[in-house]
């Protein structure tokens, strides 16, 4: 096991992922990954004291504040998304993929199954909308 593997089996289980999700995510065995948690506190008991509000960013690690009500975030920024996601191609592929042009920068980007995304990142979107183009 790699001190990568090591970190996002950490934050897995901070975040609440079962073994058998971790399992699927970093393709380690089920023993594996339960026997570094039982050696690293990281069990179900371990955890329960943990905050709902505690989620770390499942890439670098940072902790993410969530918004009560709305879809748990996973990332602390799209950069940290991406590089997840980029790690883990072979998820990737089992979503639709899109290519959208970004209206802002014109760049291309892809998106996984999410066709109604417009601009390739937060900071286009912010530039369109409120950049002085009036033709939205
Ligand atoms: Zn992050
Ligand atoms: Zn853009």
């Amino acid at each position: 096991m790699t001190n990568e593997e090591k970190r996002q089996i950490e934050i897995y289980r901070k975040n609440g992922y079962g073994y058998k999700q971790i399992s699927n995510l970093t393709k380690l065995s089920l023993n594996t990954i339960k026997s570094f948690c039982r050696r690293n506190h990281l069990m179900d008991a371990d955890l329960q004291e943990l905050k709902e509000s505690s989620f770390s960013c499942e890439w670098c690690g940072k902790s993410v504040e969530q918004k009560e009500h709305r879809k748990r975030k996973r990332f602390c920024s799209d950069t940290c998304r991406n590089k997840w996601w980029n790690s883990h191609l072979d998820l990737v592929k089992r979503k639709a993929n899109y290519k959208i042009v970004c209206p802002s920068c014109n760049s291309t980007f892809t998106v996984y199954g999410n066709a109604n995304r417009k601009f390739c990142c937060h900071e286009c979107y912010i530039k369109y909308r409120f950049g002085g183009k009036k033709d939205e």
